[in-house]
């Protein structure tokens, strides 16, 4: 391969950027090339960091005619391993593209440029008495233009939806440097294709985002916590069907912990005491949010109440106090900080909240089964049908990936679900798309992949090849 360094290409490149937007060999900071999942640290030959649709335009234009692959990236904080630059990858990031430009209370809409991260998002809706409702762990990393690109889901999905229910308008750049201008605030638009879709959820693959509107909500003026525990796993699923029919739109989160995973919080999270006895089979959070605050407090406590009195709730407790809420979603946001056994493998499989109790004991059945110390730990977003799992199986675990995989994913198929969640594909779950997709249905994403990037420059092999 040609070191780019020596190129015209490079001269060309920098030109567009500007020398604050060019950073070559050594001057690349690991941040920018090894993501959150740490599967691999290739040093990419530069780092272009544009400041305007414009030079992303002239970036990717030149990169198409040079056929020079890129990979961008936002706040590499994603679990698949797609944003890591492969061997001679410019990495293209838009830290220098953080501006809100724009709050319109009257819509309910931001405009914000794709480097802006999810917390800044959140806080000026939150300055305008809005609300941008998604909200994941890594919200002080992940920009909203990875969020857009992988279509994230997170804590609140049950009432507001994914990433994608979130966006109104989308301004993107396709491989040749076309800049393809949905950056509207019409919430309806039905003149033909939805285009904005091709680049939601498809990793970069198919464009890149410079910018979006964002759809914001009422800000609820309400917020009611709760942590149950629960006997078995289809009293979680009653619970969740009283709780929905209770409080109807008000119920902004059903989160679950597996007795494995709140006893791994309990032992290796040491910031974080859990409240509850862990003999428990189950562990709920259930929140609600309103914007009746004289009102919605007491039915969130008689809800709960009309639970226990039906057998469904062994114990509570209810979060009387801001502190107390945010004490109680840390117990949640603890399964993503277990430490101290070593490399854990992380899954985020979707499956029917009928098949979800069979599953976690089939899980732990089968990994025994090959792996009888394993450590394995069950958690999830519950009312949206989504279950994580992290894994440990020895010293050994980061070598057995495939084989740990396999045991997951065949189960997930068996049983008709999704192999990915939220995270989305990346590279490391590529081997294991066909388990949740046809092959007319990857087929179709081939073809797309192939019109919109011929020359296969945005982020190569991910996804699918
Ligand atoms: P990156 O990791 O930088 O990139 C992700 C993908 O998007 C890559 O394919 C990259 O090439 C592409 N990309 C980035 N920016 C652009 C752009 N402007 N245009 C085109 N492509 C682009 N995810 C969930 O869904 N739900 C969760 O609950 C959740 N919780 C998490 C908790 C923690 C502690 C961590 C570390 C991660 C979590 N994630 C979760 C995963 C991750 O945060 C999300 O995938 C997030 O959306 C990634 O955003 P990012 O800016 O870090 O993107
Ligand atoms: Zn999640």
């Amino acid at each position: 391969m040609t070191d780019i360094k020596s190129t015209p290409l490079c001269e060309q490149l920098k030109a567009i950027v500007g020398s604050a937007g060019f950073l070559e060999g050594e001057h690349i900071e690991r941040k920018n090339f090894k993501d959150w999942m740490g599967a691999r640290a290739i040093r990419p030959p530069l780092l272009l960091r544009p400041e305007s649709t414009s030079q992303v335009s002239q970036i990717l234009a030149l990169c198409h005619a040079h056929k020079q692959p890129i990979a961008p990236q936002g706040g590499m904080t994603g679990l698949v391993s797609a944003a890591a630059p492969l061997e001679g990858e410019i990495a293209l990031s838009f830290e220098r593209m953080k501006s809100v430009i724009e709050v319109d209370p009257v819509t309910a809409t931001m405009t914000v440029e794709a480097g802006v991260e999810l917390q800044t998002i959140q806080e000026q809706a939150d300055a305008h008495a809005l609300l941008f409702p998604l909200d994941l762990g890594a919200r002080g990393s992940c920009t909203i233009g990875g969020n857009l690109s992988t279509n994230a889901g997170g804590n609140r999905v049950i009432r507001y939806g994914m990433t994608r229910d979130l966006v109104i308008g989308v301004e993107a750049v396709l491989a040749d440097g076309t800049v393809i201008d949905g950056l509207h605030k019409l919430r309806k638009n039905n003149t033909g294709y939805d285009l904005k879709q091709l680049f939601i959820g498809s990793e970069g693959t198919l464009g890149v985002i410079t910018r979006a509107v964002l759809k914001l909500s009422a800000k609820p003026s309400s917020q009611s916590v709760a942590l149950c525990a629960v006997r078995s796993f289809s009293d979680v699923s009653r619970l969740l069907m009283h709780m929905q029919s209770e409080l109807g739109a008000n119920l902004s989160a059903f989160e679950v912990i597996w007795n494995n995973a709140y006893r791994l919080i309990d032992e290796k999270v040491s910031h974080i005491t859990v409240p509850l006895a862990t003999e428990y089979a189950f562990y709920v959070l259930i929140e609600s949010m309103g914007n009746n605050p004289d009102t919605d407090g007491e039915q969130f406590v008689s809800s709960l109440g009309s639970a226990s009195e039906a057998g469904l709730v062994a114990e509570a407790i209810i979060a009387d106090s801001d502190v107390k809420i945010a004490n109680l979603w840390a117990v949640r946001d603890g399964a993503a900080e277990v430490m101290g056994i070593g490399f854990m493998h992380a899954y985020d499989v979707s499956l029917d909240i009928a098949d979800m109790g069979y599953f976690g004991d089939e899980v732990e059945r089968r990994l025994r089964a090959s792996w009888p110390d394993a450590v394995i730990g069950l958690f999830g977003h519950i009312g949206d049908g989504n279950v994580h799992i992290i894994i440990n199986v020895g010293p050994k675990t980061q070598s057995l990936h495939l084989e740990i995989d396999t045991t997951i994913y065949q189960l997930i198929q068996e049983l008709g679900g999704s192999v990915s969640a939220e995270h989305g594909i990346g590279l490391m779950k590529k081997p294991f798309l066909a388990h949740s997709r046809s092959e007319a249905e990857i087929a179709l994403m081939k073809t797309l992949k192939q019109a919109l990037d011929p020359r296969g420059i945005l982020n190569p092999g991910r996804i699918i090849n």
